[in-house]
C-alpha cells in the first residue's frame, strides 16, 4: 500500500491507542468484509487495505518504525502492493466471523468428531407428563485397534516434513493488486500435518470404528415439535487431541387428529345432534389423556366453543395447565325414518313452519326449474 495513510485508512487520530485502533478495525472489517459484499471489487480492495493498515498498527514493533519512518519492512520491498494473507489481522477476522481462534499454527493431532442429532417421535401425551426413553445410535467411536491414531499398534503419527506439521504450505500468485501469497491445504498430508507410514489394519488408518450406543432421554413436559435436547460431547467421538461432538436429540410431536394444538391450547370438535344442542347434554369426549366430561348448555349454537379448564397441555417451564376448547359441530340427519319425519313436521308447525319438502324457498324454485 504506497503512499497511503494507514491512520487514514482505519480513520483514527495519529495518537490512537490500542483499544481505538482495534475497534475501529472490527467497524470497517465488518462493512467491508467480502461475505457481505459479494461481487464488489472496491470493497474487496478496501478490505484489504484495512487488513494490512490493521496489521501493522496493531503490531506495536512495526507501528514504532511506521511512525518513525512512515513506513516498514512488509511495506518496502520490490513489490509494494504486497497483501500476506495469513497476517496476523486475520486471527481478529477469525475471531470476529468465526466465532474465534486464528487458524492453528501447527495442527493439533487427531480430528474433531462431529456433531450428532437423532429425531425422536413423541405424542400429545408425552408432552402432558413428559417422558422417558432410551435412543440409540450409532457413532465414530475412536478405534480400538490404533486408540484413534490410526497408526499400526497405536503408534502417535509423524509430523509431516513438507509443512513442518502446519498442514498449510504457502503459494504466491501474481494478481492485479500485485502479489499475493495464498495458504493452502499441504499436498503431503492432506491438510492434516502429519502422515501415518504404517496404517493401522482395523480401521484403515481413518482412526474412528462405528459403534453402537444408548442414552436414556428424560423429556419434560411441555415441550414442542423442535425442541432438542442437548448432551455436551456424546456426539461422534474425536480421536487424539480431536474434540468429541455433541449429541442433539431432536423432539417430534407426532400429529393427532383428534386435537389441533396452539401452544398449551388444544382444540377438538365435538359432533352433537340436533336435539341436543337444542335440550342441552352432559357427553363424555376423549381428552388428551383419559375421558372429559362437559356439558352442552341447552340452546347451543353450531360453531359455539366449550371451553373444558385445565384439559390442554402444561407449559414447559411448569404453571396451570391450559384448556380444551371444544367447538360443536351440530349435524344434520341425512336420512330419516317415519316416526323421525313425523316429529320433525311436528315440531316445524309449532315453529310456524309448514316444510313439504324442497319447497317454497329459492333454492326450492331453483331445483324445480332443473327438472
Ligand atoms: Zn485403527
Ligand atoms: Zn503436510
Amino acid at each position: 500500500m504506497p503512499n497511503v495513510d494507514l491512520y487514514e485508512v482505519l480513520g483514527v487520530p495519529r495518537d490512537a491507542d490500542a483499544a481505538q485502533i482495534k475497534s475501529a478495525f472490527r467497524k470497517l472489517a465488518r462493512q467491508y468484509h467480502p461475505d457481505v459484499n459479494p461481487d464488489n471489487p472496491e470493497a474487496e480492495e478496501k478490505f484489504k487495505q484495512i487488513n494490512s493498515a490493521y496489521e501493522i498498527l496493531s503490531d506495536p514493533d512495526k507501528k514504532a518504525r511506521y511512525d518513525r519512518f512512515g513506513t516498514t519492512d512488509d511495506q518496502a520491498g520490490p513489490n509494494p502492493g504486497d497483501f500476506f494473507a495469513g497476517g496476523a489481522g486475520f486471527g481478529d477476522l477469525f475471531d470476529m466471523f468465526f466465532g474465534g481462534g486464528a487458524p492453528p499454527r501447527r495442527k493439533r493431532q487427531g480430528r474433531d468428531g462431529g456433531d450428532m442429532r437423532l429425531d425422536l417421535k413423541l405424542t400429545l401425551r408425552d408432552v402432558l407428563h413428559g417422558a422417558e426413553r432410551t435412543v440409540s445410535f450409532l457413532r465414530n467411536d475412536p478405534c480400538s485397534g490404533c486408540r484413534g491414531t490410526g497408526a499400526e499398534g497405536g503408534k502417535s503419527p509423524e509430523e509431516c516434513s513438507s509443512c513442518q506439521g502446519t498442514g498449510q504450505v504457502s503459494r504466491v500468485q501474481n494478481t492485479f493488486i500485485g502479489q499475493v501469497r495464498t495458504m493452502t491445504a499441504c499436498p503431503t498430508c492432506a491438510g492434516e500435518g502429519f502422515v501415518i507410514k504404517d496404517k493401522c489394519s482395523q480401521c484403515a488408518g481413518r482412526g474412528v470404528q462405528s459403534a453402537k450406543q444408548e442414552r436414556a432421554v428424560k423429556v419434560p413436559p411441555g415441550f414442542d415439535s423442535g425442541m432438542s435436547l442437548h448432551y455436551a460431547g456424546e456426539g461422534h467421538q474425536g480421536t487424539g487431541q480431536g474434540r468429541s461432538g455433541d449429541l442433539y436429540v431432536v423432539l417430534q410431536v407426532a400429529s393427532d387428529d383428534r386435537f389441533e394444538r396452539q401452544g398449551t391450547e388444544l382444540l377438538t370438535a365435538l359432533e352433537v345432534t340436533f336435539p341436543q344442542a337444542a335440550l342441552g347434554d352432559r357427553v363424555t369426549i376423549e381428552g388428551v389423556d383419559g375421558d372429559v366430561e362437559l356439558e352442552v348448555a341447552p340452546g347451543s349454537q353450531p360453531g359455539q366453543v366449550i371451553r373444558v379448564k385445565g384439559q390442554g397441555l402444561p407449559a414447559l417451564h411448569g404453571g396451570r395447565r391450559g384448556d380444551l376448547h371444544v367447538e360443536l359441530i351440530v349435524r344434520v340427519p341425512k336420512t330419516l325414518n317415519a316416526e323421525q319425519e313425523r316429529l320433525i313436521r311436528e315440531l316445524g308447525k309449532t315453529m310456524g313452519e309448514d316444510p313439504s319438502g324442497p319447497g317454497p324457498g329459492i333454492l326450492g324454485n331453483l331445483f324445480r326449474k332443473k327438472k
